[in-house]
């Protein structure tokens, strides 16, 4: 056992509660008074058993509720972290049950793979590997998972799959003709076991890649702001007995702080955002979710909320609902299918920030992203395009007008 493992194992809960910090970690944020606040939530959630694992969709794994974004150990706060403290992060959560690692080909340009085959060193079958190839210019797929094989220094990758399925409903077409057939031979070949595709933004990809059967896991955001795979995905994933990995627990696109305007929904502190976030996203109908962390006291921290997680208190379903009333709305799902805009407007994210400005009360911060924009809303000359081109039934135009109020 290593020394920083020692450490994890060894801290008491006082030392612990002392010694803790906030960060933000690709998602993770951990702070000292979660701890406290869960041991009032929930018990004495430190004290109690292993940590909880729920079935993995039709994969026949079984995974930890709380487990793991590797991510955070390359694009934390303190950026990449040190061999040393990888591993005793990942030995720690080995430690606290966590047995589902998340990681990428692409991230760190590969350093983030490498560094968690470093510290999965004598605990490699403890853990279920969780990679992906990355998309845009990308190398085959072969290739791909052969050097995410060589980094993770294994053998065999647990699930494997496409990254970042925020694609148009053209490109997905062409995605799944290009790389899904490498991905089926490599699990014939044994290389992988189960194929999982990930998407941040565009539903519509999601559901079409869902559609083609052969897709057993997918990881996609799941937390109180952004409904937008709760509603559309996550349901049809699950009919098919798809395993759901829930990400961005912490962040929403930009937004990994709390702020004043969600104080209804997320508090108005940090460790009770860090703690209704967990719990709410530990609620819906995933198999685990997967906050990044920079430390082992965060670590430790999700894995006693997770431990004690008995579900939502009637007070936080209450708070949480709000923006699940509006659901029947039509909302944009970013396929892109009404593009080009003649007045060169990007239609969907136009419409994405106008959604969470007046869905969720989002304003300051769409306002700030909106203001990024190239071509704002008031280029737009009513020509009604986008409106006839949506095969979902947006009223874009009529949002895209809106925006130019809720926005500017
Ligand atoms: S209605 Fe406005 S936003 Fe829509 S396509 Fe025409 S110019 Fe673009
Ligand atoms: S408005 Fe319609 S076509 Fe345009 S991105 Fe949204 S869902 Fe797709």
């Amino acid at each position: 056992m290593s020394e920083p493992l020692n450490q994890c194992r060894g801290i008491s809960r006082r030392a612990f509660v002392k010694a803790g910090v906030a960060s933000v970690a690709g998602g993770g944020l951990i702070g000292i008074d979660v701890l406290s606040h869960a041991a009032e939530g929930d018990g004495d959630a430190s004290q109690q058993g292993a940590l909880p694992r729920r079935k993995l969709g039709r994969t026949g794994l079984e995974v930890s509720i709380v487990s793991f974004g590797g991510a955070s150990l390359y694009y934390g706060p303190r950026g990449k972290l040190p061999q040393k403290e990888i591993d005793a992060i990942i030995g720690c959560a080995v430690d606290e049950g966590i047995n589902l690692i998340d990681t990428s080909y692409g991230y760190g340009d590969g350093v983030n793979e490498a560094t968690i085959g470093n510290a999965l060193k004598g605990k490699r079958d403890k853990v279920i590997i969780l990679s992906k190839g990355p998309w845009g210019p990308m190398k085959p797929m072969k290739e791909m998972l052969e050097t995410s094989l060589r980094r993770l220094q294994t053998d065999h990758i647990e699930i494997y799959g496409l990254h970042g399925l925020d694609l148009t409903e053209d490109l997905a077409e062409k995605f799944i003709e290009k790389h899904l057939p490498d991905l089926v031979k490599a699990k014939e070949e044994g290389k992988i076991s189960h194929i999982a595709g990930t998407g941040h933004l565009a539903t519509t990809a999601m559901m079409r890649f869902i559609q083609t059967g052969l897709m057993e896991v997918i990881a996609v955001p799941i937390n109180p702001v952004r409904r937008e795979f709760l509603e559309q995905v996550v349901p049809m994933a699950r009919k098919m007995d798809i395993g759901v990995v829930g990400m961005k627990v912490f962040h929403f696109g930009k937004l990994s702080q709390p702020v004043p305007e969600l104080a209804g929904i997320l508090g108005t502190d940090r460790d009770e955002f860090i703690r209704r976030t967990l719990r709410f996203s530990l609620a819906q109908d995933v198999a685990c979710v997967i906050p990044g962390f920079t430390t082992v006291e965060e670590v430790k921290t999700a894995a006693a909320i997770g431990r004690g997680f008995a579900g939502l208190s009637p007070e936080e379903e209450k708070a949480m609902s709000v923006g699940r009333e509006k659901s029947a709305e039509k909302v944009c799902r970013i396929c892109g299918h009404c593009l080009p805009c003649p007045a060169r407007i990007s239609v969907p994210d136009v419409l994405r920030l106008e959604l969470n400005a007046r869905h969720y009360g989002l304003q300051a911060w769409a306002k700030r992203d909106y203001g990024r924009q190239k071509v704002k809303a008031d280029a737009c000359t009513e020509c009604g395009e986008c409106t006839k081109k949506c095969p979902h039934g947006v009223p874009a135009m009529e949002l895209v007008l809106r925006a130019k109020s809720t926005l500017s």
